[in-house]
């Protein structure tokens, strides 16, 4: 399925629920979280519905390859200094002992100045 209709995130994508934008090609899309736990706490997910991480295979290699490549320069254009004395962290929680709520595969990609609200 390349579109869920009751997924929250193939919904912001569509802009049907609104959303603070960091990034937009063809094939990825980056938000900022709703519910940042760091200063600089944004998400990045594929425009094709892809429930997680789990589901990947070699097909998807190019679409991942290319949203890591992005990740350190979206980063630093939304304020992460630097490494190595910024940096930032990758998180793609996957299934429900991963901790994943929204099933929709996503990296959340959190940085800046700390303390963090969590983590
Ligand atoms: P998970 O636990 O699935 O890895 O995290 C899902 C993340 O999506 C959470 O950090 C939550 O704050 C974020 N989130 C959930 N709903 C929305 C929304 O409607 N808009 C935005 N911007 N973020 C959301
Ligand atoms: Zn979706």
């Amino acid at each position: 399925m390349s579109h869920d209709p009751n997924c929250i995130f193939c919904k912001i994508i569509e802009g049907k629920i609104p959303s603070r934008k960091v990034y937009e090609d063809d094939d990825i899309f980056a938000f900022h979280d709703i519910n940042p736990w760091a200063p600089v706490h944004f998400l990045m997910i594929p425009k094709k519905h892809i429930a997680s991480l789990a589901q990947v295979d070699g097909t998807h290699t190019d679409l991942l390859g290319r949203m890591m490549v992005l990740a350190p320069k979206l980063a630093l254009q939304e304020g992460c200094r630097p490494y190595p004395e910024g940096g930032f962290r990758i998180v793609s929680n996957t299934g429900a002992e991963g901790g994943q709520e929204v099933h929709h595969m996503h990296w959340h990609v959190m940085g800046g100045p700390r303390p963090w609200l969590r983590g």
